[in-house]
């Protein structure tokens, strides 16, 4: 069993902070060191479906999306395609316990970006898919779903809402 990484949760500043790119170099290192799967490791044992680094305290553009049971990791992520249609949806974050949000989010996305190999991939995505991508888009940027809900409840932890 991989090692598990404590999550940050608000206030906390590092969630604040913008991540930066990472270079083939430190995706080698990473990889070596079993940062990927400590990442994963983590995101299943929060019971999430999506974690990016910033939520372990990691400055690089990293996230991890829970597709059809897999985890995909996602290193230098960029959406370069929105659709015009939006969809108002529930999201939860493990670094923001006990609320969950209406957030407006584009109903299908584009996402370009590397693997742990450092081979590029490109996938088109919709519903809760392109709001994982959106969501741990916006953790790499220092923005949390709270900032973006038009709607906010207090919530129990095992609410069937996701959490990413
Ligand atoms: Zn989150």
């Amino acid at each position: 069993m991989p090692k598990t990484l404590p999550v940050l949760t608000i206030p906390d500043e590092r969630l604040r902070k913008p991540a930066k790119p990472v270079s083939l170099e430190t995706i080698e290192r990473l990889r070596a060191e079993g940062f990927f799967d400590a990442l994963i490791a983590t995101m299943r044992k929060e019971d999430g479906v999506g974690i990016a680094a910033t939520q372990v305290g990691s400055a690089h553009r990293i996230f991890v999306a829970l597709e059809s049971r897999t985890p995909q990791v996602y290193i230098n992520p960029e959406i370069f395609g929105r659709s015009i249609r939006t969809a108002v949806d529930t999201e939860g974050c493990l670094s923001v316990p006990g609320v969950i949000g209406a957030v407006r989010r584009a109903k299908s996305v584009t996402l370009r970006a590397l693997t742990m190999e450092g081979k590029s991939v490109e996938r088109r995505a919709k519903d809760l898919i392109a709001r994982i991508y959106q969501h741990e888009l916006d953790h790499l940027d220092g923005v949390l779903f709270i900032d973006r809900a038009v709607q906010l409840w207090e919530t129990k932890k095992d609410a069937p809402t996701p959490r990413v």
